[in-house]
């Protein structure tokens, strides 16, 4: 069993290439944010716990995130690999990562502090799919969305404040990974300020590698 990493800045796309590569490789999404953000909805224990962090735009505990990831990996759909989107976030979490499970691919996607603000404050999604669109770059077309039930949602934390703390935690928490997985040759930069269609087939061209 084999997985892959989206690894990148928030605002950066993960969310939405990862919809497509789920498309083309068949493997199960696991995001860390949406996991947390249905527990903090369904006010579980750790979504209690987690709440605080996320509206400060803080990470959340690595022991919290790493049970939740050990829980998620049984399930059967994980059983071929998943792809880990928003997860790993510090070195902790890279090293119990590599106890758990095989990384094939990390997929950097790239994008300048200065552009991420306007891509986080502007972006919403179908409340009724989970796809995610942007008022400028990516807006629901006229017709509405794919799933034909579009019910716009915006994320708590996507307001300006909290993106600059979680830029921060970026920089001081997440960055550092990338010298990890680096070393282990696994590790792929993606330029991420494109159409959204050439990210995604210099992300598909990587993992053929
Ligand atoms: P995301 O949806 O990936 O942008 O995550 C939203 C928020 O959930 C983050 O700002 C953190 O507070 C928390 N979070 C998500 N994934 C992790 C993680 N792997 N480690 C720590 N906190 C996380």
């Amino acid at each position: 069993m084999s997985s892959i990493v989206l690894f990148g800045p928030p605002g950066a796309g993960k969310g939405t290439q990862a919809e497509r590569i789920m498309t083309s490789t068949g493997l199960p999404q696991v995001s860390t944010g949406d996991m947390l953000r249905a527990a903090v909805k369904d006010q579980t224990p750790t979504g209690i716990e987690a709440k605080e962090y996320m509206e400060a735009g803080k990470l959340v505990p690595d022991s919290i995130i790493i049970e939740l990831i050990k829980q998620r990996i049984k399930l059967p759909d994980a059983v071929n690999g998943v792809m880990f989107d928003g997860f790993p976030r510090t070195v902790p979490q890279a090293e119990a990562l590599s106890e758990i499970t095989d990384v094939s691919h990390v997929i950097a996607i790239e994008v300048p502090d200065e552009r991420i603000v306007d891509r986080i404050c502007g972006r919403y999604s179908c409340a009724s799919c989970g796809l995610v669109f942007h008022e400028t770059f990516n807006p629901v077309p006229k017709s509405g969305c794919s799933c034909g039930n579009f019910v716009e949602k915006r994320r708590a934390d996507d307001n300006k404040d909290t993106v600059l703390s979680r830029l921060s935690a970026y920089h001081e928490q997440t960055s550092p990974l990338a010298e990890w997985y680096e070393n282990l040759g696994i590790f792929h930069r993606i330029n991420g300020d494109r159409e959204i269609d050439l990210i995604s087939h210099d992300i598909l061209l990587a993992l053929e590698n």
